[in-house]
């Protein structure tokens, strides 16, 4: 168990990327004399006349949508990276390093209503999105160039997202990018030391532990994890060892579904607000793979309190101060129930 160590500070390895973070409960019994409120929630839109993403409506270059029903991809009009982006010169300076990068940026809307999250979609809705995810993957994965395709959700505006319309992006890049290249190197390292796989491994400790658990299916685990570095990031795990999204069972991508709907239903209760987060998957056809999704959010005790990366952070290392436990327990005990009410 871990409690010894939580009343003072210290710090914890995240044996996925190979660094640490530092922890300091003790913090957490400072006063604290800024905002606490909620936030504004505004009617729900179901249609807005102005959203690029709205069913029917105009977007950059003279694009229309099409009156989509379920889900609707198409290429990024402003994308960040280009499949047919040439080789970038030579600098004749090892100090000035440029590589090409092919790529290609797509967007995906998960639902035609405007008003909508993961938290208020339905568990088949969500279901036609990792239908959708895992469609997008397969057609990514096969272009020639591709060496990773990055599946990510940006959702509310203190995360920087542009559109409150439902939706993702998924990025097909020529090279790993730097996080999912640094697990990599750990999961490889990991098989290579111990025979097993490193987050198979960390399923059945935290199975066994349970203090980290927010819910949990029979396919997949949520929780906080041990070295977590925002107040309510999680780590969504797949039990079996999966390894990418066209391996999975119809019963797979339905409890997939499940769990990031109890996940999203529980942080918006949280503080009974839209909360906002950066999500994403990780996984691969290598065989250290092993799927598991992101959380990100930068909420730390309120709908608007949100925790900066500054300072120490910038310059040193990452801190918290709520216990990963902590945290784990809050979002437990919130109702699994939507507190806008079901709209099933
Ligand atoms: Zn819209
Ligand atoms: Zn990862």
């Amino acid at each position: 168990m871990t409690s010894q160590c939580n009343a003072f500070p210290h710090r914890r390895y995240n044996p996925l990327r190979g660094d640490w973070v530092l922890v300091s409960p003790h913090r957490t019994q400072r006063p604290w004399q800024g905002e606490t409120g909620k936030t504004e929630t505004a009617a729900p839109v179901h249609y807005d006349p102005k959203c690029y993403l709205c069913p029917g409506n105009e977007r950059a270059g003279g694009h229309r949508n099409p009156q989509y029903a379920s889900v609707f991809a198409f290429d990024n009009d402003y994308a960040a990276l280009l499949p047919d982006a040439p080789a970038p010169a030579g600098t004749g300076s090892p100090l000035l390093r440029a590589e090409q990068e092919r790529g290609r940026c797509r967007v995906l809307c998960f639902h035609p209503d405007h008003s909508l999250t993961l938290a208020r979609m339905t568990v088949p809705e969500i279901e036609t999105v990792v239908e959708a995810w895992t469609a997008q993957y397969v057609e990514l994965s096969a272009q020639p160039f591709t060496q990773h395709v990055q599946i990510f959700e940006n959702r509310g505006a203190m995360m920087g997202a542009s559109n409150p319309h439902p939706h993702c992006q998924i990025w097909a890049t020529e090279h790993v990018p730097d996080e999912p290249a640094a697990e990599r190197v750990n999961l490889k390292l990991w098989r290579e030391t111990h025979g097993r796989g490193l987050l198979a491994d960390y399923v059945a400790l935290e199975v066994q532990q349970e203090e980290r658990i927010v819910c949990q299916n029979g396919e997949f685990l949520a929780v906080v994890p041990y070295w977590a570095v925002w107040p309510f990031e999680t780590l969504v795990l797949a039990r079996q060892p999966l390894r990418e999204l066209p391996e999975f069972s119809a019963v797979q991508r339905r409890a997939l579904a499940d769990i990031l709907s109890q996940l999203t239903i529980r942080y918006d209760n949280l503080f009974e607000t839209s909360f906002p987060y950066t999500m994403g998957f990780h996984q691969g056809p290598g065989l250290e793979q092993h799927f598991h999704a992101h959380f990100y959010p930068p909420l730390l005790r309120s709908a608007t309190v949100k925790k900066f990366m500054v300072g120490f952070e910038m310059l040193g290392m990452p801190q918290r101060d709520i216990l990963p436990e902590d945290a784990a327990a809050r979002l437990r005990e919130v109702s699994a129930t939507h507190h806008l009410g079901s709209r099933a």
